[in-house]
């Protein structure tokens, strides 16, 4: 393929990327975003296998095959309750080939850059690979707290903020080393070690996190593997790598500021550690008697009802219980009852986690409301239904200082006159913290797994 054919081919992929995200932007037209998303990828790899720069087919054909086999398998497999986890593992795959490519460009002897290009190419190098280490294994950890094979507490080592301070100037002057002992033709040893420490850095500053922060996390390491294939595209002289790792850092950047508005917390704080864990006192015990309530009590207070919100958690996408959920708003709906759902920026476990099960159930857009429009109205509201969610509706998170979700907007569903909850247990949530509203007066409490829970509602308000 001639090379105009191919920057032709990459400036429609550009485009079609950022059609992806303007879709992507908006649920009803989400789907379509994924499909411009898609296209633009298979013009993006079949132009870049064609191009001048492949010099081995068969190198090629074999790394597509394991490549596309493991994506398919992995897809395939997946549970909708294991997507963050995945996603999180997809960003480790990223960082790491930042840092292989950065090494093998490094150790190409190919290449005769001199003077300011030569600079430019190590100090490319450099920021490749210090910028995929830290996304490799911050997203690494980030997977293993997602999918609880570690522990969501914050990691507090004492003078953690020294360590990271110590950490990013100890990888400034080895990238000054790094430059001197290229001029020789060495300055593996200082890349050798920037690599390490970043590795530390990225496990470090996850490690601190606390659970109820984990969301910021995703949206940073998705910003942070942009970064890393932008620095790649640099490496590789590879003019769509550049602009599309530029469109996912940004992106993600942006919902990274978005969350942590959602979530009142302070970017810097957060990526600094050590948030989630509350202003050092202990948090409230949690003490009083719950009122247990089965579902044909359920079914008959939904139908005194005329105003009915419904909250869905992460324990909604455990019971895939979306479907269950969207015949009982239709039949709801049938009797004339105004319900409405209630979304909260972090519920369930990604960006976006609840409003991709309530499309996949098909409940209607315009009743779907965010957490913001829905608190101004509680004093309205007849019941509300919490289906498997927690930390996104503790009010402890307002009133208690010591809480490790204090300041976190929450959805104040104790303001309107009676509120279900739904779940299997008394056990806490992501956050890992007791909740108050489990044994308030005006709270009603279903126990059982939520799509068996539902489906009993479903038959009485039938029956
Ligand atoms: P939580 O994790 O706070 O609570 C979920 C609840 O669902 C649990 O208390 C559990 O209780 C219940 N549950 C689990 N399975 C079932 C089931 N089969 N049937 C009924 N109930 C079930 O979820 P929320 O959505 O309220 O809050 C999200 C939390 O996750 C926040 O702390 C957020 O910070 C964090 N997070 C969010 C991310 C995001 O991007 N959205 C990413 C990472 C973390 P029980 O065991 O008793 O049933």
């Amino acid at each position: 393929m001639s090379q105009s054919l191919v920057t032709m081919s990459y400036i429609v992929a550009t485009i079609l990327f950022i059609f992806s995200l303007s879709g992507l932007s908006n649920q009803e037209t989400a789907r379509r975003g994924n499909y411009y998303g898609m296209l633009g990828m298979a013009i993006a790899i079949i132009a870049t296998a064609l191009s001048a720069s492949v010099t081995s087919y068969a190198i090629l054909i074999v790394a597509l095959l394991i490549g596309g086999a493991i994506g398919a398998r992995a897809a395939l497999k997946v549970e909708m309750t294991q997507m963050p986890e995945l996603v999180a593992i997809m960003h480790s795959l990223v960082g790491m080939a930042a840092v292989l490519v950065g090494y093998a460009n490094f150790m190409d002897s190919s290449l005769s850059l001199s003077g300011v290009e030569k600079n430019i190419h190590e100090i490319e190098i450099y920021i490749g690979i210090l910028i995929g280490a830290v996304t490799f294994s911050g997203s690494v950890i980030a997977f293993g707290k997602l999918s609880e094979r570690i522990s969501g507490k914050p990691l507090l080592l004492p003078g953690r903020h020294w360590f990271n301070l110590c950490l990013l100037i100890a990888a400034v002057v080895l990238g000054w080393v790094f430059l001197q002992q290229t001029e020789n033709g060495g300055g593996l040893s200082p890349l050798l070690l920037m690599t390490v420490i970043a590795l530390l850095f990225g496990i470090h500053m996850v490690m601190a996190i606390g659970g109820a922060d984990m969301p910021v996390v995703v949206s940073m390491l998705n910003s942070y593997s942009g970064w890393a294939a932008a620095a790649t595209g640099f490496m590789l002289s590879n003019d769509l790598l550049i602009v599309t790792g530029a469109l996912v850092g940004s992106s993600g950047a942006i919902l990274s500021y978005i969350m942590c508005r959602a979530m009142n917390r302070n970017f810097i704080s957060v990526i600094a550690g050590g948030f989630g864990t509350g202003s050092g006192g202990e948090a409230a015990v949690i003490e009083g008697e719950v009122t247990p309530i089965n579902a044909e009590e359920t079914a008959q207070l939904l139908l005194a009802a005329k105003n009915i919100v419904i909250i869905p958690g992460y324990g909604m996408a455990v019971a895939q219980a979306q479907h269950t959920v969207n015949e009982i708003t239709k039949l709801l709906r049938d009797k004339g009852k105004k319900v409405g759902f209630g979304i909260h920026p972090v519920a369930g476990r990604m960006p976006g986690h609840m409003n991709v099960l309530l499309a996949e159930a098909k409940v209607p857009y315009d009743i779907v409301y965010e957490m913001d429009e829905i608190n101004e109205d509680w004093a309205h509201v007849d019941v509300s239904i919490v289906i498997g969610a927690n930390d996104i509706v503790n009010p402890s998170a307002l009133d208690d200082p010591n809480s490790p979700i204090a300041g976190m907007p929450v959805l104040e569903c104790w303001k309107g006159e009676t509120t279900i909850v739904l779940k299997r247990s008394m056990a806490s949530g992501y956050a890992g913290v007791g909740n108050p509203l489990f044994v308030l007066e005006n709270t009603r409490m279903l126990f059982g797994d939520a799509n068996a829970t539902m489906q009993a509602v479903l038959k009485a308000l039938k029956g």
